[in-house]
């Protein structure tokens, strides 16, 4: 009890950290000191010169719902993950989101590496979801799995299930659905009838991605992919069904740009990841008004971000020294929405 009363009033957002360790090739880059506090905490400290005579100790402490050590396993991170994916089985719209600068891990954490045991949360999501598909269907659920993929790259949409260079207007359009507003994109969505099938798309899907960042230098760490699950459930016996979307978000890097060329693109992911922090923090303090319609990301995920629906959001760190200060923006700004 309580449990549920401490959730409850936390709300429906979760924020998680997770430090991922060096590489075999970076055994030799310096690391700032880490340590875990409990479960829920670390400090990040690191020694700075002043000058030549002085030295300063820089020392922060973070506090969210867990933390994913550099130990913690796929596996470990899925553990935490699954009721969310429980949820969208449950009816709920779901959003998941890495967070963090380019080389933190949000890509691995999310799609994960080759081999089973290093499956990311996107794959071992719908591998859940058709596990649990013959549960449901011996209580009378007949459950109906679409997938979408897109990319929005300086405020457009891209639909990566499109392969055509002449790309759509893929923008959100509004549709008034039995007289409530509902918000859709018009992007190709597929049915999947197995992991397999989902597989194939989301390797079809990274193909167009790479496509796309070999043109364009880059792209591909500034841009927001984004693979959504749409599940559509129907119980015939009990005359009920519903629809909830599972979103699983791998975010543009975080990292402020330092050269003019990129400034452009740069002001558009800090004004993209700014403007969803303000809708989860309004969200989180009741506000009246959502400004939802500030990004083309929040606009896109409207219909499941606030409501009934629940957010998880994982803030990516490595562990290295020169990136001590944007691992500093990243703690920082998962302590606003958390
Ligand atoms: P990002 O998507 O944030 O730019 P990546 O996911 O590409 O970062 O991670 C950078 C590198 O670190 C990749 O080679 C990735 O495989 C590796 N990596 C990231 N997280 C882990 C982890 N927890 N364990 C092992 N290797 C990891
Ligand atoms: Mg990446």
């Amino acid at each position: 009890i309580l449990r549920n009363t401490v959730q409850d009033l936390k709300g429906n957002i979760r924020v998680y950290c997770r430090v991922r360790p060096p590489l075999e090739s970076e055994a030799n880059k310096p690391l700032y000191n880490f340590n875990v506090l409990d479960a829920c905490s670390i400090e990040i400290e690191k020694i700075e010169l002043l000058n030549s005579a002085r030295k300063g100790k820089s020392q922060h402490t973070f506090t969210f719902d867990g933390i994913f050590t550099p130990h913690s396993s796929q596996e470990d991170v899925f553990a935490e993950v699954s009721p969310m994916v429980q949820s969208a089985l449950d009816g709920y719209n779901v959003c998941i989101f890495a967070y963090g600068q380019t080389g933190s891990g949000k890509t691995y954490t999310m799609e994960g590496g080759c081999g089973v045991e290093q499956y990311g949360i996107i794959p071992r999501s719908i591998n859940m979801i058709f596990e649990c598909m013959q549960d449901l269907r011996r209580m009378g659920w007949e459950l109906t799995i679409r997938a979408s993929f897109l990319e929005i790259y300086n405020e457009v949409i891209y639909d990566l299930l499109n392969s055509n260079k002449e790309q759509e207007n893929h923008d959100i359009k509004m549709v008034n659905s039995k007289g409530s507003d509902l918000y859709v994109s018009n992007l190709r969505e597929e049915e999947v009838k197995s992991s397999h099938d989902f597989i194939r798309l989301l390797i079809f899907a990274q193909r167009n991605r790479q496509t796309a960042a070999t043109l364009n230098n880059e792209r591909s760490s500034r841009s927001h992919s984004v693979a959504q699950i749409k599940i559509s459930a129907i119980n015939e016996k009990r005359k009920e069904k519903f629809t909830s979307h599972l979103n699983l978000v791998d975010l543009a890097g975080s990292e402020s740009g330092k050269t003019t060329q990129r400034m452009d693109e740069t002001k558009h992911i800090n004004r993209s990841l700014s403007e969803l922090s303000k809708v989860i923090l309004s969200l989180q303090t009741n506000q009246s008004h959502i400004p939802y319609r500030n990004s083309k990301l929040t606009h896109l995920l409207m219909p499941s971000l606030g409501g009934n629906s629940k957010t998880l959001m994982l803030v990516n760190i490595n562990q290295f020294d020169v990136n001590f200060n944007e691992t500093l923006n990243s703690l920082r700004f998962a302590t606003n929405v958390n």
